[in-house]
């Protein structure tokens, strides 16, 4: 893991692939005392980098995390994954767990419902392609290119499926795809919801400001929004909900040596 030659530097894995994890490599980065490795999956085929050391693919589950750990001489976890890579957020307890290394979890606050929003709420992607047939026709979904299998057999229905790089089957038969990535703003989320005459959106609660504009416009529409709700953090892990305030536990982990 190299870095600047400080001596003594905490070696801080972040498991990336968000805005937040971004934001905390470059709050770390100017900070001698601190080596920052990011991690990314390797999904999505031109990511945008953080500052400091950048590692990409996954580590071969919760062991193959640990020994990276070890051979790399980490002496500190950041999760700031997306709230819904839960498989890697449960890798990261584990691993950390064994290792003996202290873990945090960077995970913004979730969206919260306004007056004239029509949510409905659904525990998977599965339970929200159940409540589809009964709300709309016309789908704009924009819970990522993975996990289009649960709506594969919704043939009644036409979806507008938005992604950051293209889908691969099993898709909906009915399907067009508009690739694009965040930020999105309400005029942009207004004329897509018009122009392709959307009557229901299905969204992960992803919390953020980048991607929020999109339940307004639903609001605006008065169309109903199905939101999948988040899987939890492991058990025992504490959570940070902004960069600033993972920055002040790595500091604080600084300071007690
Ligand atoms: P996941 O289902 O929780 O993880 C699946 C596997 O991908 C993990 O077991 C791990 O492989 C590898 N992996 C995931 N995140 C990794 C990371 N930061 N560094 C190295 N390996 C990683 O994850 P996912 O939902 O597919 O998400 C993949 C990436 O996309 C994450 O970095 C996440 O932050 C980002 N992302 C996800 C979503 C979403 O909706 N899920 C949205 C936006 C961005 P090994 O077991 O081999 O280590």
């Amino acid at each position: 893991m190299p870095g600047p030659d400080v001596p003594h530097a905490l070696r801080v894995l972040v498991l990336g692939g968000t805005t937040e994890a971004r934001r905390l490599a470059e709050s770390l980065a100017g900070d001698r005392r601190v080596r920052v490795t990011t991690s990314l999956a390797g999904r999505v085929a031109a990511p945008r980098l953080p500052p400091g050391e950048v590692r990409v693919g996954g580590f071969g589950g919760p062991h193959g995390l640990a020994a990276w750990m070890r051979e790399h001489r980490v002496d500190a976890l950041i999760d700031a994954t997306h709230p819904f890579a839960a498989t890697m957020s449960r890798n990261a307890a584990e691993a950390a767990a064994q290792t003996h290394v202290p873990l945090l979890a960077l995970r913004r606050p979730g969206w919260v419902a306004q007056d004239g929003d029509r949510w409905h709420f659904a525990g998977s992607l599965a339970e929200a392609a159940e409540l589809l047939p009964t709300l709309g026709e016309r789908v704009f979904l924009t819970t990522g290119r993975t996990g289009l299998a649960a709506f594969a057999d919704l043939d009644a229905l036409w979806f507008l499926v938005r992604s950051v790089d293209a889908p691969e089957p099993p898709c909906p038969v009915r399907m067009e795809v508009l690739l694009d990535r965040g930020p999105f703003d309400l005029d942009g989320e207004r004329e897509i919801i018009r122009r392709h005459r959307v009557d229901v959106l299905v969204t992960k609660d992803s919390g953020g400001d980048a991607t929020a504009p999109k339940l307004a416009a639903a609001r605006e529409a008065g169309i109903p929004v199905v939101v999948v709700r988040r899987p939890p953090v492991p058990e025992g892990v504490p959570v940070a909900r902004t960069p600033d305030e993972a920055v002040r536990w790595v500091r604080k982990l600084y300071a007690s040596g």
